[in-house]
């Protein structure tokens, strides 16, 4: 089966390699799309030092070919592959709660990705999807899961303002899940374009990040500015940015794939007495993610990604590198691997 590895920064191979089912509980399955973001990108640059080599692809779904016996899933059932595998020797795992694993593996990331035509995986592995929840919608709910543990770092409650400081997929999905949690967020960055999809997709409040920012903050807010702020990471924006804009005693929760080596001026945080927290690899579960999509909390229709043949990987990850090499940020994209 066809394989794409990361061997060394900047260097992708294709490989050949046979895999087949070797246990009852294990299900062949075809990988149809791939979403391309910043944990690819992070994999082919070489930061922060992956452990080479990588076969990137976190976020995937695909289409049960192949069954073993003792499998509930059935050959042509569409799945989302966990892009999380508990540890299962943690206290978490061994009480059962695989989602608060405190050290899962990432896929992509520090165990295979899903960047393969086909994947034999434990079927515990394997979310399925209903039919209401296309493929498209079902690349993000590894995003919709990280924005749900977020909201429940920011214990937030109804009518609670957040800023939300950069307009990526990842700040637009937790500004819209903010709203379905009667919430209300403030999106703000410096990107117009993004702040206009971000408008597209129903978040009433997005703020450019210029020298008027704190004032239109203080105009949405009543003054009161905002009870809690979220900074994603990779966003561009200032890592103290978050300290001006939230109130007095409020929370500043730090969110993204990974981070990079970040510094921040902290006097202002502490004049403040501001709690400062970060949400990275926590998750609320893949169920849970489903059924927000299928309650249709989220609106994706407006990213408009492209998709992109597989064919085209190699180009993709050297005109994403670039980009990433001149200061720009990166854009999504959707690998079709059929
Ligand atoms: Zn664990």
């Amino acid at each position: 089966m066809k394989t794409w590895k990361i061997l060394s920064p900047k260097v992708l191979t294709e490989e050949e390699r046979p895999d087949n089912i070797t246990a009852d509980t294990q299900a062949k399955v075809k990988v149809t799309q791939v979403l391309f973001t910043g944990t690819e990108l992070s994999a082919y640059l070489g930061h922060p030092k992956p452990k080479y080599p990588v076969v990137p692809g976190r976020y995937a779904v695909g289409v049960v070919g192949e069954t073993g016996a003792g499998c509930s899933v059935e050959k042509n059932e569409r799945v989302y592959f966990r892009d999380f595998t508990p540890c299962g020797s943690c206290p978490a795992c061994l009480r059962g709660d695989s989602d608060d694993c405190a050290e899962p593996k990432t896929a992509g990331v520090n165990m295979d990705g899903y960047m393969r035509d086909f994947v034999v995986s434990e079927e515990s592995n394997l979310s399925p999807l209903p039919p209401s929840v296309s493929d498209d919608e079902a690349l993000f709910i590894g995003i919709v899961s990280l924005g749900e543990a977020v909201i429940d770092r920011l214990n937030v409650s109804k009518g609670m303002h957040v800023a939300v400081l950069g307009a990526g997929e990842i700040g637009n999905i937790l500004s819209q899940l903010l709203i379905y949690h009667q919430a209300v967020p403030i999106l703000i960055d410096s990107d117009e374009e993004r702040l206009a999809v971000a408008a597209q997709c129903g978040i009433y409040y997005t703020v450019k990040a210029d020298e008027t920012m704190e004032e239109n903050i203080a105009r949405i807010t009543g003054g009161r500015m905002a009870a809690g702020s979220v900074y994603s990471s990779f966003c561009g924006l200032a890592p103290d940015l978050p300290f001006g804009i939230t109130a007095a005693g409020g929370i500043v929760v730090y969110t993204g794939y990974s981070f990079p080596e970040i510094s921040a001026q902290l006097k202002a945080a502490l004049d403040k007495h501001l709690t400062i927290t970060s949400v990275a690899n926590d998750r609320t579960g893949d169920a849970a993610a489903i059924n927000l999509l299928v309650n249709k909390a989220v609106n994706l229709a407006p990213f408009q990604l492209q998709k992109r043949p597989a064919a085209q990987l190699a180009d993709i990850f050297k005109e994403e590198a670039a980009k990433a090499e001149a200061g720009k940020r990166m854009q999504c994209c959707i690998v079709n691997m059929l």
